[in-house]
């Protein structure tokens, strides 16, 4: 896609800090990172979200994944690490090319607002209504 900022920078044309490459993927450092060494792994084929994604494209993203954070683990040692993928502008989905985000947190970093929400129990029988038609939704 021409005018998107990630095939861009998987051409070279536009620079990146990366991190991981290969045939399928790209990883690179997040330039307004939530902490230290905030991470995205994109598929090198343009795909706008998980709808897009081809099954080979997804499998190659979370295989790079488990790599990428291996390696945070390694070099950072945080105390934890969030994996956050936005699909949409409505949860503020920003570039419009799929992208999962590697976000570790160190122990002097402070508590991410998107790994803490509060837990209020559902209405079981909404809550169930809706898992069956999901997953009717699947055959
Ligand atoms: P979102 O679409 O909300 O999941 O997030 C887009 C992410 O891409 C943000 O965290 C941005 O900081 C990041 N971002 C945007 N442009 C660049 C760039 N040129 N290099 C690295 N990260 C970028
Ligand atoms: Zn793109």
């Amino acid at each position: 896609m021409d005018d998107c900022i990630f095939c861009k920078i998987v051409k070279g044309e536009i620079p990146a800090f990366k991190v991981y490459e290969d045939e399928q993927v790209f990883a690179f450092a997040d330039i307004n990172p939530i902490n230290r060494g905030h991470t995205l792994i994109i598929p090198k084929k343009h795909a706008e979200n998980i709808w897009e994604m081809s099954e080979e494209d997804m499998q190659a993203v979370h295989r790079a994944a488990k790599k990428v954070a291996r390696a945070i683990e390694k070099a950072l040692h945080p105390e934890g690490i969030a994996c956050m993928q936005l699909n949409g502008k409505a949860v503020n989905q920003v570039v419009m090319h799929y992208h999962y985000h590697l976000i570790p947190k160190s122990a002097d970093e402070p508590e991410m607002a998107l790994t803490r929400w509060e837990l209020k129990p559902g209405d079981m029988d909404q809550i169930k209504e809706i898992s069956e038609k999901i997953a009717a939704a699947l055959s």
